[in-house]
């Protein structure tokens, strides 16, 4: 395999490589309670974000960037608000399908703070959810409709539910496992492995470091042709105008 520069592409860490600190924090592989009391296992394999310019620049969809899912406030734990940063890899799928809200919407779907990735020592954290698995978001307005009513809510969670019965949205109301200003969607508590890894091994560090999407995408590299996909495909094939659109 080629020598893989540590400048570009998203490092894959395996928490149990992490210092003290940070496994307290993330805890691996640990077991944590939904309010339901179904246990799950939380995230292990994570990407290292190095710094602030890399969580803007990095897109994970054409619509949505990395730094999207890890705005928090100061109910995040300090260390983990501060570069480098980790995000379970699982993260991607939830773009993935953030991004076919936007298209099923025909809109810009917009983040809350605390609405991507909140690690097991937020303080929203207090039962498993599946945003400590980076698998659910928080979607406070699409397009100009600020999503604080029932009418819209249940508009938009019926479009969510359509896309795909993997998506489940909270409904509406006021109680606990019910949501009133915002839109929570989830894949559940899916957990990533990328291909990179080897699961060989319980909790001994990986011997050298793995890169991800980011760096396999440069598609120049492996001699792909420049065109854009919608030329390369046969005409009809490449269905999705707005992929070509990287504004928001
Ligand atoms: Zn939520």
């Amino acid at each position: 395999m080629a020598e893989i520069e540590s400048e570009s592409g998203l490092k894959i860490v395996d928490a149990f490589d992490l210092d003290a600190d940070l496994r307290a924090l993330l805890r691996p592989g640990e077991l944590a309670e939904g309010i339901g009391g179904q246990c799950h296992h939380l995230p292990r394999y994570f990407y290292e974000i190095p710094s602030h310019e890399a969580a803007r620049e990095i897109r994970l969809t054409p619509h949505f960037g990395l730094n999207e899912f890890v705005l928090v406030d100061l109910k995040e734990a300090a260390r983990l608000r501060a570069f480098p940063r980790y995000v379970p890899c699982a993260i991607r799928l939830a773009a993935f399908y953030l991004e076919r809200l936007r298209e099923a919407a025909g809109a810009p779907v917009h983040l809350a703070v605390n609405g991507g990735y909140r690690s097991p020592a937020h303080k929203l954290s207090v039962a498993a959810t599946p945003h400590m698995w980076g698998t659910a978001a928080d979607v406070y307005k699409i397009g100009n409709v600020v999503l604080r009513d029932r009418a819209s809510i249940e508009t938009y969670n019926r479009v969510i539910e359509d896309i795909s019965d993997d998506l489940y949205a909270m409904p509406y109301g006021h109680e606990i496992g019910k949501a009133d200003d915002h839109i929570h969607l989830d894949l559940g508590y899916v957990t990533l492995v990328p291909r990179e890894i080897s699961e060989d091994r319980l909790e001994a560090p990986q011997e050298r470091p793995r890169f991800a999407f980011e760096e396999r995408r440069r598609g120049d590299r492996r001699g792909w042709p420049r065109e854009p996909l919608s030329e390369v495909l046969p005409a009809g094939a490449h269905a999705n105008p707005s992929a070509s659109a990287p504004e928001k």
